[in-house]
C-alpha cells in the first residue's frame, strides 16, 4: 500500500466547507485505490493571523516542504481588510509561491456538456473547449523593479520594469511541452513580441521548444472569444497569463468549478480559483466542485495516482449529468443541493 502525505490548508471563508468536502472525496477514492494517505491540518491568512499574529507561519512553510502536495480552500475577507498591510491574508499565498519556487501555474478550462448553457458565449462555440492556460508566475513585471508616482502636473511618472531570463522561459516552456504531451500536443506560446523586447526572447525560446505556434497577446485575447475550442495548451507571461486566465474562467460560466495548480522546484499547490466568497460562508452554500476538481489535479500531478484523478473527474461529470446543482449553477428543474450533498452526490458516483 502506497501512503502519502498532504498539507490540507482550508484558509478562510467557505475554505473550511470546501475542503472538508474534497477531503470526504478523496478520503473514499484513496480507499478504494489502496492509497493510505496522511492528513496534515494547517492554517494560513486570516485563520493563521488569528492564530499566530502572521498570515504564514514557518512551521506551516515546513510542513508544506516537506509533504508530497498541498491542498489549499482559499484565503482572505473583510475581517481582515484593515490589518497592517505587511500582514495581508494574500502575503500567505504569496509566501507559499516564493517558499515552494512555484513558478507556473495551470488554469485547465473545461466545459462540461451540461453547464455550455451557463457560458456567456453561445453554445456552438464552447462545446469543445478543452483547453490549459500555463502562465508563468514568479517573473516579468509583477516582480520586476517599479518606481512609484514622482514629479509633478503633466510630467508626474511611473514606471514597471518587465525582464524575463532564458531559464525562466525555458522551464515554463518544458512545463507546457510536457502538459501538451499528454493532452493534444498543441502548444499555443502568448506574446506581445511586435512591442516588447522581453516578449522576443519568450518567442525565440518558445521557437526553440518548438511549441506549435506563436500568437500575440490581443489576438489571443480575441481568438479566446471566437474560437475558444482552437485551444489545448496556451503558455504565456505572468502579467498576460492573469489576464487570459481571468478570460478563460468567464467562458466556462461558473467560477465554482475550476480547479488550478501551482508547480514549480518544490511540492505543488492545488486550489480551486475563486477566493474565500465570505458573503455566503458558513451556510453549506458553496460549490465544492472547484476544490474536489483540485485534488484530482493533485493525484495525477503530483501523487502519480492518475486512476484516482480519472475516477474523481469521471464522478464529478456524472453529478453534473445527474443534474445535481449547488446555488451558484442552479436552472429550475434540476437538483439543488449545499456543500455537503454535492460531495456525498460525487462519493455515490465513486
Ligand atoms: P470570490 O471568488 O471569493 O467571490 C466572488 C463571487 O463568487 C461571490 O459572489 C461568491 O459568493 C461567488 N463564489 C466564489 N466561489 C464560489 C463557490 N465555490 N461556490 C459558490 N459561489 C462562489 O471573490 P471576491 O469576492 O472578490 O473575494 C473574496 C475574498 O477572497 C477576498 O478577501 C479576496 O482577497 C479573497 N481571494 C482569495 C483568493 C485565494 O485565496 N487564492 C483568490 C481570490 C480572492
Amino acid at each position: 500500500m502506497s501512503e502519502k502525505n498532504i498539507v490540507l490548508i482550508p484558509g478562510d471563508g467557505i475554505g473550511t466547507e470546501i475542503i472538508a468536502a474534497a477531503k470526504a472525496v478523496c478520503d473514499v477514492a484513496f480507499e478504494k485505490a489502496n492509497v493510505k494517505v496522511n492528513w496534515i491540518d494547517k492554517k494560513a491568512g486570516g485563520a493563521s493571523i488569528d492564530a499566530y499574529g502572521v498570515p504564514l507561519t514557518e512551521d506551516t512553510i515546513e510542513a508544506c516542504k516537506a509533504a508530497d502536495a498541498v491542498l489549499l480552500g482559499a484565503v482572505g475577507g473583510p475581517k481582515w481588510d484593515n490589518v497592517d498591510p505587511s500582514i495581508r491574508p494574500e502575503k500567505a499565498i504569496l509566501g507559499l509561491r516564493k517558499e515552494l519556487g512555484l513558478f507556473c501555474n495551470l488554469r485547465p478550462v473545461k466545459i462540461y456538456p451540461s453547464l455550455q448553457e451557463y457560458s456567456p458565449l453561445k453554445k456552438e462555440l464552447v462545446q469543445d473547449v478543452d483547453f490549459v492556460i500555463v502562465r508563468e508566475l514568479t517573473g516579468g513585471i509583477y516582480f520586476g523593479e517599479r518606481e512609484e508616482a514622482q514629479g509633478e502636473g503633466a510630467n508626474e511618472f511611473a514606471w514597471d520594469k518587465e525582464t524575463y531570463s532564458r531559464y525562466e522561459v525555458e522551464r515554463i516552456m518544458d512545463i507546457a511541452m510536457e502538459t501538451a504531451r499528454k493532452r493534444n500536443k498543441k502548444v499555443v506560446s502568448v506574446d506581445k513580441a511586435n512591442v516588447l523586447a522581453s516578449s522576443r526572447l519568450w518567442r525565440k525560446i518558445a521557437q526553440e521548444k518548438a511549441a506549435t505556434d506563436y500568437f500575440y497577446v490581443d489576438n489571443t485575447a480575441m481568438q479566446l472569444v471566437v474560437n475558444p475550442a482552437q485551444f489545448d495548451v496556451i503558455v504565456t507571461t505572468n502579467l498576460f497569463g492573469d489576464i487570459l486566465s481571468d478570460e478563460g474562467a468567464v467562458i466556462s460560466g461558473s467560477i465554482g468549478l475550476l480547479p488550478s495548480a501551482s508547480m514549480g522546484t518544490g511540492t505543488a499547490l492545488y486550489e480551486p480559483i475563486h477566493g474565500s466568497a465570505p458573503d455566503i460562508m458558513g451556510q453549506n452554500l458553496a460549490n465544492p466542485l472547484g476544490t474536489i476538481l483540485s485534488a484530482a489535479m493533485m493525484c495525477r500531478h503530483s501523487l502519480d495516482l492518475p486512476q484516482v484523478a480519472d475516477a474523481i473527474e469521471k464522478a464529478v461529470e456524472q453529478v453534473l449529468v445527474d443534474g445535481y446543482r449547488t446555488g451558484d449553477i442552479y436552472r429550475e428543474g434540476l437538483k439543488r443541493v449545499g456543500t455537503t450533498e454535492m460531495a456525498q452526490a460525487v462519493i455515490e458516483r465513486l
